[in-house]
């Protein structure tokens, strides 16, 4: 991260004292915010008696707040949870997870892949895990095209994801509209000379099972996934204006454990809905609810099935992803 862009984070309350990213950093202490104030942005609550002071939303008063168009500036939060779908491990659930798989490789600790100073030392175990992710790999799955049909729609105010598998981009959602906090295999950098290198070279390199070397001064090439400790894309900044300014605040697939990302979730307006759907409850959602919460715990497939329903959206998302599968040849869902 630039220097000149930490002030408007520590700001926000976003940035630790170090300044730096942990990727694995738990939120330590509750993300303070004042009590709930009353409604300033959404305007009504239709079908259920209006928005009453003490009523919570549901997830059809959401439905129907993005079908009348009181909701139209969507931010949208995700994490690895969107994507075991696509068959893609979360990074920690115990025995399946991503770190599990790496038990038995020669890393000192799964989190060491992740690693400048290793990476530097030994490449071979990031670049493994490079491989599994070429891509074209895996495939975008229901999810992610129904955050299409958001693009599509004009809805999305943009999308901020901890996922580095660019399942997002596959799906179609333009990279204008993508916050890719953890960076991504769109590009990669040298990691002595600091130069931009073809993406065709790394992978090239990668598919052979050999290390990626700059073609100037043959440096380690590192693809521009943000690892421990470094800064996070410059576009990620864009959270200042985004978050003040939406509607509506869809969390999915994540359990709200990696700062600063985690911290998003509390920088919407304190009026501004906040679905929340995720296999359990987690972060500062399930500790600090808001008024204007919807917690959708369970399967995420089936919560994001569930609002596509309420929305009447399913036949229109299953055309969707019947016609982009078909150009992507054989994805399931
Ligand atoms: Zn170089």
């Amino acid at each position: 991260m630039a220097q000149w862009a930490r002030p408007a984070l520590r700001a926000l309350g976003l940035w630790g004292p170090s300044g730096e990213l942990a990727w694995a950093r738990r939120l330590r202490s509750t993300v303070g915010r004042p009590p709930s104030c009353p409604s300033a942005g959404v305007s009504s609550v239709s079908g259920n008696g209006g928005d009453s002071a003490k009523e919570k939303l549901s997830l059809q008063d959401v439905a129907e707040l993005i079908l009348t168009r009181a909701c139209k500036r969507v931010v949208v939060m995700v994490g690895a949870g969107i994507s075991t779908p696509s068959g893609i491990p979360d990074f920690r659930s115990p025995g399946t997870g991503f770190y599990s798989s790496f038990q038995h490789c020669d890393v000192p600790y799964p989190e060491a892949i992740f690693e400048l100073t290793f990476f530097l030392h030994n490449p071979t175990p990031f670049l493994t895990w490079a491989k599994k992710m070429y891509p074209g790999n895996y495939r975008p799955n229901v999810i992610h095209y129904f955050l299409r049909l958001l693009e599509d729609k004009g809805l999305l105010l943009r999308l901020y994801t901890q996922n580095i598998d660019g399942l997002e981009r596959a799906a179609g959602i333009p990279a204008s509209k993508l916050v890719e906090a953890h960076g991504s295999f769109a590009s990669a950098t040298c990691t002595v000379c600091r130069r931009a290198t073809q993406m065709e070279g790394f992978w090239e390199a990668v598919m052979e099972d050999k290390v990626p070397r700059c073609a100037v001064c043959t440096g380690l090439v590192k693809p521009d996934i943000v690892f421990f400790g470094e800064a996070l894309p410059q576009r990620f900044l864009l959270h200042v204006v985004d978050f003040p300014t939406a509607d509506l605040l869809l969390i999915l697939g994540t359990s709200l454990q990696v700062e600063p990302f985690a911290s998003l979730s509390e920088a919407v307006r304190s009026s501004v809905p906040r679905v929340f759907m995720n296999q359990e409850a987690a972060g500062s959602l399930a500790w600090h609810s808001r008024r204007k919460d919807v917690l959708q715990l369970g399967e995420l497939v089936d919560s994001v099935d569930r609002l596509v329903a309420l929305l009447g959206w399913t036949e229109e998302l299953k055309d969707l992803v019947q016609r982009e599968t078909g150009q992507l040849s054989g994805q399931d869902r």
